[in-house]
């Protein structure tokens, strides 16, 4: 059968119509995608083709109906969540692996990066030099595979193996009461149960109380899978007292995981990098490029001492159509298995992560992403000063890395949330700054997070501005004496 025409010759011809496409989305001129919907949607929502309409055509629809209404979050002033748009380098890299290296089986150059970059981000973030790593599709994945490892390590230690038998015994995994759900989540997948989660109360800062840690491990009776600490949590960026959960940890002989899928790259800021001494006390630890590096979403790593405890808990068992077709003398790159990647794992097929994670690191070095970093880091404390000097606003939290999180109050007006949720409602509509919000200490507090690579001091500086003038607008309407100035929500809740 002949080879479809359009997939022959065609990619420097359509790469540059994404291109410009793309850069163009990039320039955030455009309004947001739910602004009028009807405009793309009407042109996207069609039954299943029965016929093709071709590359060209495919394209069109594309750049005209499809990127132009693509995320927010990829928008320089988007601070929500801990999620940002991809470097160019490395969109370009994903692109490149999803054309040239479609698995991680058998040896070719991309398949080589994909051990390299794992070894280089175990020396950018000083891991000990023991630590082995595997890619997996972003932090809620690293942190299952971690906990796997630890869950294998623990019940080996009673004499059993519970990826073939099963877990029979009670268990407990001790994480902070700020920790992320993925931790939750990983417990019921892995069988421990989500009740096996114990929450550990927190202190003012966000991080764990090591000494309720202590006696609650001192008062467990059940299995100890691990104990988890943050290295920066989701919500305000708080990092557990790392020495602390090490000493807990070695005492009792538990698997010490370390959550820092946002917050493990904050360590190269010499301003916060204390605060992650005893790292190399870990016995697992998370990290997700595609947060703070910039990669393309789709790529979180994992770090054991042990990969060969990983294998044993995640083994696929051989199959006769996978290792009878390879025989490890390699002269063609069909012909080797490469590193078992599957076996440590959830997944096989698995895109080429390794050379994202290459491009990006050998773009601007090692120097250029601490810059970033800092940056970043910098800009979070530097909104908390001038929070602070505001009487008009108020810091919930001390920043550790780049999440501020603060709110807007007004001394005549007493519903300081709904002042907030209407006042990052007004953010959103107004479309230019738009951090999310969270609860602290149940409070509602606007809460950006610095991470994009395209996010600098401009877009801080706008921020801070635009919610200066939003509150005095809202307090204003909200304290009017006509009543029809109100806004609909206070008179509702003043009656
Ligand atoms: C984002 C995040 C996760 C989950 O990572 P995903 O890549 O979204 O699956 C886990 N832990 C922490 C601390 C996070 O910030």
């Amino acid at each position: 059968m002949a080879t479809e025409p359009a997939e022959c010759g065609k990619l420097e011809q359509h790469l540059q119509v994404l291109g410009r496409s793309l850069d163009r989305f990039l320039t955030f001129q455009h309004p947001d995608a739910m602004h009028e919907p009807a405009r793309w949607r009407s042109a996207l929502e069609r039954r299943l083709p029965d016929t093709g309409i071709g590359i060209d055509a495919v394209m069109e629809e594309m750049t005209h109906y499809v990127i132009p209404n693509g995320s927010a979050f990829p928008n320089p002033g988007s601070t929500a969540f801990i999620t940002t748009g991809a470097t160019t380098i490395s969109a370009l890299a994903t692109l490149a692996g999803a054309v040239a290296s479609p698995q991680r089986l058998s040896l070719n150059a991309f398949n080589f990066l994909e051990a390299q970059s794992l070894n280089w981000l175990a020396q950018l973030f000083r891991l000990p030099a023991d630590m082995q790593g595997l890619y997996t599709s972003g932090g809620s994945v690293a942190n299952l595979v971690a906990l796997g490892a630890a869950r294998q390590r623990a019940f080996e230690d009673v004499g059993v193996d519970p990826a073939r038998q099963g877990v029979e015994h009670r268990t407990r995994v001790f994480a902070s009461e700020e920790s992320h759900h993925s931790i939750l989540r990983a417990c019921a997948v892995l069988g421990l149960g989500r009740d096996a989660l114990v929450p550990i109360p927190c202190d003012a800062q966000g991080r764990m109380r090591t000494e309720l840690l202590a006696q609650t491990l001192e008062a467990c009776e059940d299995l100890p899978v691990a104990i988890v600490g943050n290295l920066g949590t989701t919500n305000a960026g708080a990092i557990d007292p790392i020495i602390e959960l090490a000493r807990i940890a070695r005492e009792n002989r538990v698997w010490l995981h370390l959550d820092g899928a946002y917050g493990l790259p904050g360590m190269l800021d010499p301003d916060v990098r204390p605060l992650f001494d005893g790292l190399e006390w870990a016995d697992s630890v998370v990290v997700d490029p595609h947060k703070w590096l910039g990669a393309p979403v789709g790529i979180g790593a994992v770090f054991v001492r042990d990969r060969a405890l990983l294998q044993r808990a995640f083994t696929q068992e051989a199959a006769a159509y996978y290792e009878g077709s390879l025989s490890d003398d390699a002269e063609h790159s069909m012909n080797h298995m490469g590193i078992p990647y599957s076996d440590m794992g959830i997944e096989l097929s698995a895109p080429s992560r390794g050379a994202v994670v290459w491009a990006l690191l050998r773009e601007i070095g090692v120097a250029g992403l601490a810059a970033r970093i800092q940056r970043h880091n910098a800009m979070a404390r530097w909104l908390a000063e001038q929070v602070q000097a505001d009487p008009h606003l108020e810091l919930l939290r001390t920043p550790r890395l780049s999440i501020c999180c603060f709110r807007y109050v007004d001394e005549r007006i007493e519903q300081t949330d709904e002042l907030n949720r209407q006042l990052h409602h007004r953010l959103l509509h107004n479309n230019r700054n738009l951090p999310s919000t969270t609860l602290i200490d149940g409070k509602l507090a606007l809460r950006p997070c610095f991470i994009g690579a395209r996010t600098g001091w401009p877009q801080v500086q706008a921020l801070l501005e635009e919610v200066r003038e939003t509150g005095a607008a809202l307090a204003r309407q909200w304290t009017s004496p006509s009543a029809r100035d109100r806004p609909e929500r206070t008179r509702r809740s003043r009656s």
